[in-house]
Formats: C-alpha cells, structure tokens, sequence
C-alpha cells in the first residue's frame, strides 16, 4: 500500500513523463519559430536562463514542500526536456538543495529566487518557475499537481471591492452572518 503511494506521489511530481498526447501548442504560440530562445532571470538579476520554445508542459503545484520553497500559496512550473535549458549568465550564484525525496531546488544566492526544480527519476527534465519568464512560454497552466493540499488562504478568484481609504487596496468582503450561517448549517 506504501510502496503504491509512494509510486503515485513520484508520478505526481513529474507527470509530464506520463503525457502521451502533450498540450497542443496555442496558435499564437504555433506562428513563433521553434528555434527561440526565452530569457528569464532572478529577482536581483545576478542569474540568467533561457529555454527553448515551446516549453514542454506547465501546471501548478500545490505541494507544502513547493509552498514552503516559494514562499507562496502555490508554486507554478514550467518544464523542459534539459537539452533545451541553458543558464546563460550567473552559474556560480546558483545554490542547490537537495531534500530527502531526492528532489533538488536550486535558487539565487543573493536574491533567494527558485530557479530550478529536478527530480533524480526524471533526469532528462527540468522544471522552471513560471514567474521568472516576462514572455510567453508556448505553453498554459492547465494542470493542478497535490491539489488535495491546497490552502484555504490561498486566493481563488473570490469578488474583490476597493477598501475606502486605502487607494490601491482591494479586499474580499467578509461574509454577512446570515449567509455565513448557512454555510454552518449545511456543512452539519
Ligand atoms: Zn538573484
């Protein structure tokens, strides 16, 4: 039953080995030239990397251990085949950790950003953050991995209002104890 489990969360970390039929290209995507190159860099800039259009797959992971290493409610990858990712600038600000699992995270030494994510099992892929890339990357993120650990602070699209006297602010209006009673009641 563990071995099972287990077997399941490898796949869940890198299911991009199991797409048999992957996404199809977007027809934006399908007009640029597949011998592009897309840059992305660190928050400080001291690190640059660029990978090869399209990217392979993208999704979000809801994983804590994502969580934890992002800072963030939740972390959103790309991934691509290693021969098409190159780091162009900043190699030896690159600093590596490597967790129990086998999964290692690299990431800036002076700013602290996630740059990459590798997996021992699938040593042929390498997986980006989204976020470090301004342009398009030929792919959506259309997947959702650990979804079962998804945080109820995390943010889902609820309607959001201006919060008076705070220009630039919006919030999420609490719910009014009517409705909030009935969402008490119909969880009994
Ligand atoms: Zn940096």
């Amino acid at each position: 039953m563990q071995r099972r489990m287990q077997a399941r969360a490898r796949r869940n970390l890198f299911p991009g080995r199991m797409l048999s039929n992957p996404q199809k290209i977007d027809a934006v995507a399908a007009r640029k030239k597949s011998n592009e190159h897309v840059p992305g860099n660190c928050l400080c800039g001291a690190v640059e990397l660029e990978i090869d259009f399209p990217a392979f797959w993208a999704w979000h992971d809801h994983s804590s251990a994502s969580r934890r290493a992002h800072g963030a409610a939740y972390a959103t990858y790309i991934g691509v085949w290693r021969k098409h990712f190159r780091v162009t600038k900043g190699r030896k600000r690159i600093t590596r950790f490597e967790d129990k699992t086998g999964a290692a995270r690299s990431f800036c030494a002076r700013c602290g950003t996630p740059l990459i994510y590798e997996w021992k099992r699938s040593p042929h892929m390498i997986n980006i953050p989204r976020a470090l890339f301004t342009t398009r990357t030929g792919r959506e993120p259309r997947y959702h991995l650990n979804i079962e650990e998804r945080q109820d602070w995390a943010y889902t699209g609820e309607r959001l209002v201006p919060l008076k006297g705070y220009p630039g602010v919006v919030w999420e209006r609490p719910k009014t104890k009517k409705r909030r009673r009935d969402i008490e009641n119909s969880s009994l």
